[in-house]
C-alpha cells in the first residue's frame, strides 16, 4: 500500500453542528482515525461538554461555537480556526434540522429556518473553509445530505427540498472547485436514532413501516457512518469527487 488509505493524522476536521448526534459521532470517528476535530454548534454548554468527552477519551478535540446560518459568524469561526488552530483540512457541513407539518399549513418563519440551516449553511461554511482550501491546492468538503433529497414522504417537503439542494450543491462545489484540487463529496444517511428524530423514534408505527420498508429491516446506528466519513475525509477517495454516498441500509436501492 503506497500510502495509509484510512490514517488521518495531521489532518483538522471542523464538523458543524457537532455537539451531539450524527455530527457528534463523526467527529469521534474522525479524531479516532488520527484527525485533530473542532466541535461546533450553537450551545457553548454543548460544545463544551462534547470536547470534554474526546478528550477525556485521549483525542484532539478543540471548541469553535458559532451559528450556521450567520454569514459573519461562520467566516469569524472559520478565520479563527485557521489562525488560531491550524489549516482546516476537512469540513463536515453536518449541522441541520428538521420541522413536519402539512405542506398547506407550513409555517413560513420555518420554511426560512429549515433553509438557512439546511443548505445556506453549507453554502456559508463551504465558502468560508474553501478560500482558505482554494491557496492550499487541497481539502476535502463532506456535506451530509438525507436519503429524503430522494424520497418524498408526507408533511417533510421543504427539508426534503433543502436536502436536494444539498446535493446539488455538493456537485456544484466539485464543478467549481475541484480544478482547485479539492473534494467535495456528500454522505446521505437513512434513518437514524438521534434528538432530530426523537418524534419518530417513540412512534410504533413508524419504527413498523421503517423496519419493513428498509431492506436491512432496521434504524441506523450513528457509529455506522464514520466509515463513510473516513472514507471521503482521507487518502482512499483521492479521486472521489461530486458524489453521494448513501448509507441507509438500502432504502433508497428498493422501491
Ligand atoms: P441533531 O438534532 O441530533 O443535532 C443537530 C446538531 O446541529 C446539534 O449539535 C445542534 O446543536 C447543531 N445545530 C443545529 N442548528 C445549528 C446552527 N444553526 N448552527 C450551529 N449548529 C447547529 O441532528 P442529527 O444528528 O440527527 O442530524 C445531523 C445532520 O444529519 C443534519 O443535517 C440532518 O439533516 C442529517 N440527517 C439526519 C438523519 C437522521 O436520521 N438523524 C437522516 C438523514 C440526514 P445546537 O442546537 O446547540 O446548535
Amino acid at each position: 500500500m503506497p500510502y495509509p488509505l484510512f490514517n488521518l493524522e495531521g489532518r483538522l476536521a471542523l464538523v458543524t453542528g457537532s455537539s451531539q448526534g450524527i455530527g457528534f459521532a463523526l467527529a469521534k470517528g474522525l479524531a479516532e482515525h488520527g484527525a485533530a476535530v473542532v466541535i461546533n454548534g450553537r450551545d457553548r454548554v454543548k460544545v463544551d461538554a462534547a470536547v470534554g468527552e474526546l478528550a477525556a477519551a485521549g483525542l484532539k478535540a478543540y471548541a469553535s461555537t458559532f451559528d450556521v446560518t450567520d454569514l459573519a459568524a461562520v467566516k469569524a469561526g472559520v478565520d479563527g480556526i485557521e489562525t488560531e488552530i491550524g489549516p482546516i483540512d476537512i469540513l463536515v457541513n453536518n449541522a441541520g434540522m428538521q420541522f413536519r407539518a402539512p405542506l398547506e399549513d407550513f409555517p413560513e418563519d420555518r420554511w426560512q429556518q429549515l433553509l438557512q440551516t439546511n443548505i445556506s449553511s453549507v453554502f456559508y461554511a463551504g465558502q468560508s473553509v474553501a478560500r482558505h482550501m482554494i491557496k492550499r491546492g487541497r481539502g476535502k468538503i463532506i456535506n451530509i445530505g438525507s436519503v429524503q433529497s430522494e424520497l418524498a414522504r408526507p408533511s417533510i417537503a421543504p427539508y426534503t427540498a433543502t436536502k436536494g439542494a444539498v446535493r446539488n450543491l455538493t456537485r456544484g462545489m466539485c464543478a467549481d472547485w475541484a480544478k482547485h484540487g479539492l473534494q467535495i463529496n456528500a454522505i446521505a444517511p437513512g434513518y437514524f436514532k438521534t434528538p432530530l428524530n426523537h418524534a419518530l423514534m417513540d412512534n410504533a408505527d413508524f419504527s413498523a413501516w421503517l423496519e419493513k420498508r428498509t431492506p436491512a429491516g432496521r434504524w441506523g446506528n450513528v457509529d455506522e457512518l464514520v466509515g463513510a466519513a473516513v472514507f471521503l475525509a482521507g487518502d482512499a477517495s483521492s479521486f472521489v469527487n461530486g458524489q453521494v454516498l448513501h448509507v441507509d441500509g438500502g432504502i433508497t436501492a428498493s422501491v
